[in-house]
């Protein structure tokens, strides 16, 4: 293990000696555990807490409780319109920061089955890591948390901070509870800094930590003709071309340059910062072989950004389907009388759905007011700035832990319902994804790499000393 950067600013080097100290020995016993742990976490696996059996999610809150409190925390299952919440809490040093990290403890349905090497729950070990559904998705990953809580009241009294812990029993169907729970809750959950750890680490192998994610609207736009659909040559040219009226309306919304369009949606959109720019292109990300990789003589628009900024720092409109008309064999000179355009945009940060569904509205009722938009589904995004003071203790703590600088990821490009804890508890967030790139989670033989989860374990026990350390 490399010594840490001490980068000037907490303590002196004897303060600094006393706490690499201390953690070699949480260290030491972590890997002293590791059997216990594996079985401990084969033991939770082995309970199919699928998402929409409640029986099973019942017991595995139950578990879950008898397991957290064992470990010294204060603990409570609590019910939510859908499956129960484990929140567990222990604070005991009221001058010191809190850390909350959340997790879930739902998974999703094994299906298909018979794709999987050993039972989904029955976990097995082979080739330094345990395969099972959940292992890395998400048992694994907030386990090692729960263990680097252990293993740091193991070799202290107490932990060097405070430390909430709010595991989600129905994150694989969208945590539709989540946001009105943590609402409801603000001052139990009061606390510094949220932390999570779920996904992969970064595509090159690479740690790295997760400043935010973009946020989402999806939905379908359609256009009706006449009441049925017509023969093109007695018809065509009078009666109105839904599939030509959404084709002009789409073609209004982006440009063949990759600038979207549509008015107002993108006003709001900042520029990434200097620190976000530097981050977004130390990632690694190789422009031919991402061609090679899909297949494709050249990347969307536009050319001149690097592939991290375009997938974190920008908005984009994607046309999920375009439906109407004939599809079939040979050919059907007729004129259809209904399309569809399935459509998602990714909001960045700055943005809201509100905005962005007004700007989507406004542009519509303007272009072609005889479209119809249906809303689908939306998400806020979400970002904690790379220079958030916490920044630099989180990067840190696994830096020790890992023996290696992590990378700063400024967003992701998918949506993850993060702006629960930016915007309505309002405070930081970070990503801190603990498994293996090939997890294959959500798909047979889901698995977490043995090493993966132990480094998990003591990057867990690292953060909440650093945090420790942020009087
Ligand atoms: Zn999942």
């Amino acid at each position: 293990m490399r010594a840490a950067d001490d980068g000037g600013g907490t303590g002196s080097a004897g303060a600094q000696n006393k706490r690499e100290g201390g953690l070699g020995r949480v260290f030491d016993y972590i890997e002293a555990h590791r059997d216990d742990s594996l079985r401990r976490l084969a033991d939770y696996v082995a309970r199919p807490s699928i998402s929409d059996r409640a029986t099973e999610v019942a017991a595995t809150a139950g578990y879950l409780k008898e397991v957290i409190s064992k470990i010294g925390m204060d603990v409570e299952v609590i019910s939510t319109a859908g499956n129960p919440v484990v929140v567990a809490e222990r604070r005991r040093r009221p001058e010191r920061p809190t850390v909350l990290i959340y997790g879930h403890y739902d998974v999703q349905p094994p299906d298909p089955i018979e794709r999987w090497t050993t039972p989904p729950f029955e976990p097995a070990v082979r080739d330094g890591r345990i395969f099972g559904r959940g292992t890395a998705d998400n048992k694994g990953q907030h386990l090692a948390h729960l263990l680097g809580i252990e293993a740091l009241l193991a070799c202290d009294q107490e932990l060097p901070c405070n430390v909430v812990v709010l595991l989600d029993g129905e994150e694989e169907a969208g945590s539709p509870n989540l946001a009105g729970f943590v609402a409801e809750n603000r001052e139990r959950l009061a606390c510094d800094l949220v932390v999570w750890s779920d996904g992969p680490v970064h595509s090159s192998g690479r740690s790295c930590v997760l400043f935010g994610v973009r946020g989402m609207i999806a939905f379908d736009l359609r256009a009706s003709g006449a009441n049925r659909t017509l023969h093109s040559g007695n018809w065509g040219g009078v009666a109105p071309n839904p599939l030509w009226t959404l084709v002009h309306l789409l073609a209004s919304m982006k440009s063949s340059s990759g600038a979207i369009t549509i008015d107002g949606l993108s006003d709001d959109v900042v520029a990434p910062t200097q620190a976000e720019r530097a981050a977004l292109e130390a990632l690694p990300g190789d422009i031919e072989a991402t061609k090679r990789d899909l297949g494709v003589g050249h990347l969307d628009e536009p050319a001149e950004r690097g592939l991290a900024e375009r997938l974190a720092a920008w908005p984009t409109f994607t046309i999920n389907g375009l439906h109407g008309g004939y599809g079939g064999a040979g050919s059907q000179t007729s004129l259809p009388h209904e399309a569809v355009a399935k459509c998602d945009i990714r909001l960045v940060e700055a943005q809201s759905t509100a905005g962005a569904w007004a700007a989507i509205e406004a542009h519509v009722g303007r272009v072609a007011p005889e479209v119809e938009l249906i809303r689908r589904g939306a998400m806020e995004p979400s970002k904690t700035p790379l220079e958030h003071p916490l920044a630099r203790p989180v990067a840190k703590a696994v830096a020790v832990a890992q023996g290696r600088e992590p990378l700063l990821v400024p967003a992701l490009g998918g949506s993850l319902p993060d702006y629960v804890w930016t915007k309505v508890l309002g405070v930081p967030s970070f990503g801190i994804p603990f498994a293996n790139v090939d997890e294959a989670n959500h798909a047979p033989d889901e698995n977490l790499d043995l090493e993966h989860f132990f480094l998990g374990v003591k990057t867990a026990a690292s953060l909440l000393a650093h945090i420790g350390d942020e009087r």
